[in-house]
């Protein structure tokens, strides 16, 4: 029997696949919305969003149509010529925010590894190279590449793979004053997440983004913004950064910008990219039509009025009812996040289980997240339908019922 025409199932994954995830026991094959059909033909309701990613659902009809209608056009043709969807895409994100120059690339963590590199270069060029030192927070997250490995604040995911990167210091999130002890004339750049995302969605204190950017501009350090999961209308806002009025010099972005179709972004100002001159960096994939059609459709439906005035509301009618859950059953102490990026934190008794909270709600037909072990994750589509939230929260406080049950 030919692969290809072999029935696979879960238990081949253990078989086939390098055990770098641990899957859930369902395989989805189908989606429509905020909603997601198993092989057995199961729905389920999706609050995950493929981790902040499927802005639109699955499955969005405009998306659908800028893939296909790129797909019979062009699909790639490398870097060695420009393409009519990457420049229109740039020319769209530049209108709505800072910067004046984008970057294309495939992924979160090769965003931020062109931000750590155009950093360190632009430090290299005008102050020399002993000014080459990352500030970055702990329990951070940017991405898997060794380097953006070494700068996310979490040593378990970056030990064990030989010498690491020199000139990386981590400082506590929301501590100014750790920020400031640590900041000198070496330091090229600090970089933070609006809201810290896999470690728990804690969003960053006025004062903090402010006071980080005036010690940036005290010591001649770039700060880098890290919205590869609060880009693209998730928070609220197109970028989290238009929330707190603090403007970054380099700013990274992925997870959602594709809506699904894998594409990075780093954007900054001119000034800045022209020390990435023709040839300093590269990807093959970058900026390619295909992804780069997807995403333009994704920003031309998120960047209006109604969506992004829409996503606010949605969080209000999530929080309600999550506070609600939270009180009855004394499983929440909080309820934090913006927009479509929500965290319910564990209270202290049911603390270190927010693996147990997913697998209950998987019982119940309904795709929730964790962000770490004491916070219930969610992240679904920016447009998901108020019925389907209603829904949802239904199966997930059946869930908890059944867990709080035992
Ligand atoms: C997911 C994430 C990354 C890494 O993105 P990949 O596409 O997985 O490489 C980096 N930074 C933040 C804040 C993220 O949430």
């Amino acid at each position: 029997m030919s692969v290809e025409h072999a029935q696979v199932q879960r238990a081949d994954f253990d078989q086939f696949m390098v055990p770098n995830y641990a899957p859930a026991a369902f395989i989805p094959v189908r989606g429509q919305g905020s909603r997601v059909w198993d092989q057995n033909g199961r729905e389920l309701i999706d609050f995950t969003g493929g981790i902040a990613v499927n802005s639109l659902g699955h499955c969005h009809p405009r998306l659908v149509a800028a893939l296909t209608e790129q797909a019979g056009k062009l699909w790639h043709v490398s870097n060695i010529f420009t393409n009519e969807p990457t420049l229109r895409l740039a020319k769209k994100l530049e209108e709505a925010t800072f910067a004046d120059r984008a970057f294309f690339c495939n992924s979160g963590a090769e965003a931020n590894e062109a931000a750590f590199k155009l950093a360190r270069r632009v430090a290299h060029d005008r102050f020399g190279p002993q000014k080459c030192e990352i500030i970055s927070a702990l329990d951070s997250f940017h991405g898997r590449t060794f380097f953006t490995v070494s700068v996310t604040g979490q040593p378990k995911y970056s030990d064990g793979f030989g010498p690491k990167p020199e000139g990386i210091t981590h400082v506590p999130y929301n501590d100014l004053a750790a920020l400031e002890a640590a900041i000198s004339e070496r330091t090229c750049a600090v970089v933070l997440e609006p809201i810290q995302g896999e470690s728990g969605i804690l969003p960053a204190q006025q004062a903090y983004l402010e006071g980080a950017r005036r010690l940036c501009d005290q010591y001649d350090a770039l700060l880098i913004l890290d919205e590869v999961q609060t880009g693209v209308g998730r928070t609220g806002e197109l970028f989290a950064y238009m929330h707190y009025g603090v403007v970054p010099d380099i700013l990274s972005t992925a997870k959602g910008l594709g809506g699904g179709f894998p594409i990075g972004a780093m954007l900054t100002r001119s000034d800045l990219a022209k020390h990435f001159s023709a040839g300093v960096h590269g990807t093959t994939f970058g900026g390619n039509p295909l992804a780069c059609a997807v995403a333009e459709a994704v920003i031309d439906v998120v960047n209006t009025p109604e969506v992004l005035q829409g996503i606010k509301a949605k969080h209000q009618r999530f929080k309600t009812r999550l506070e609600a859950i939270g009180r009855q059953y004394g499983i929440f102490s909080q309820v934090r996040g913006m927009g479509m990026l929500i965290g319910s934190v564990l209270s202290e008794p049911w603390k270190g289980k927010a693996r147990d909270v997913l697998v209950a709600a998987e019982q119940e037909a309904l795709m929730v997240l964790q962000a770490g072990a004491d916070v219930v994750r969610f992240a679904p589509s920016l447009v998901i339908e108020d019925a389907d939230i209603d829904e949802g929260l239904e199966r997930f406080e059946r869930a908890i019922v059944r867990l709080v049950r035992g």
